[in-house]
């Protein structure tokens, strides 16, 4: 067995609990919460956990140069997946998109993609060099096999479990895995997604541990070194308004305000300051509120 982590006492607490944990599930928990760097069990079955500070790390002066990371974005449309695609621009060689046609109520999101893409292109000429193919994949089955308020025609409103019946459940967790299955073939090897727990509808499918949760079970299963980038996750609405700003200024503000789509209904009639919307589903009180509070600098 080999190990490398740094040795404080929280790490090495959480290394020696992953090693004995009798069960799998304490292994992957313990790996998950602790932020150890990279476990390698070498045996019958060797097995690598990889978090994402093990990919930070400088690769060993004696190794080869590394191959330029290429990443694949996850990109709906909506204002969060568009912010995290030139959040990506700015960061990788090579970049590319998948949607997923789910069968969902306001899939004139999928229309407003193209459009994204080619005004992000642009906008700035590395970032035309650096986007590659965008990649639609039909994932009709979730719309078949679920009953909510995002793939069939009924009233939003919470339900018994303190979820919105906007919650379709496994959803992000396909994405990702089908998203991690195109990366492989691509030769990506970063997954980013807009993903954010901090200024969310409670989807239990957006939060930190259920993603890096993912990451390991995707190269458990993949033998892979995947890393899933969620630019979004520590931030609120008004400051991803702010990162976008930062990122792009005021031609990638106006590119998120006119073609980006956020709002549950579909709705694109009426125009905002902060976009295209009904105004008052959950997803369009989580955008007009993050950009009123970005205008009055409260970030
Ligand atoms: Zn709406």
């Amino acid at each position: 067995m080999v190990a490398r982590y740094d040795a404080d006492s929280a790490q090495h607490r959480a290394f020696v609990a992953a090693t004995f944990a009798p069960d799998a599930m304490r292994l992957v928990s313990a790996a998950i919460h602790s932020d150890i760097d990279c476990m390698l069990y070498v045996g019958v079955n060797p097995v690598a956990f990889t978090s994402a500070r093990s990919m930070e790390r400088p690769p060993k002066p004696d190794a080869a140069p590394a191959e330029p990371e290429g990443c694949l974005v996850l990109f709906s449309g909506g204002q969060d997946s568009s912010t995290c695609l030139a959040w990506a621009l700015e960061r990788f060689e090579r970049v590319e998109t998948i949607g997923f046609d789910y069968g969902q109520r306001h899939a004139i999101e999928l229309a407003c993609r193209q459009p994204i893409i080619d005004a992000l292109k642009s906008q700035q000429p590395d970032w035309a060099a650096r986007l590659g193919p965008d990649h639609l994949i039909d994932l009709g089955l979730i719309g078949r096999i679920s009953q909510t308020a995002l793939t069939q025609e009924i009233d939003i409103r919470m339900l018994r479990s303190g979820l919105p019946n906007t919650f379709v459940p496994g959803r992000n967790l396909l994405f990702l895995t089908v998203a991690a299955t195109l990366a492989y073939r691509r030769g990506l090897n970063v997954l980013v997604g807009g993903m954010c727990e901090t200024d969310f509808s409670g989807y239990p499918d957006c939060r930190d541990d259920t993603i890096k949760a993912l990451q390991v079970t995707l190269n458990l299963g993949m033998d892979s070194r995947l890393r899933i980038e969620t630019p979004l996750m520590r931030i609120d609405k008004a400051a991803t308004w702010e990162l976008a700003r930062q990122i792009g200024g005021e031609p990638l503000l106006e590119l998120i305000g006119e073609l980006t789509h956020t709002c549950y209904l579909g709705e694109r009639d009426q125009r905002h300051d902060w976009g295209y919307g009904c105004g008052e589903c959950p997803a369009c009180e989580l955008r007009r509120n993050g950009h009123a509070r970005w205008r009055a600098g409260l970030f």
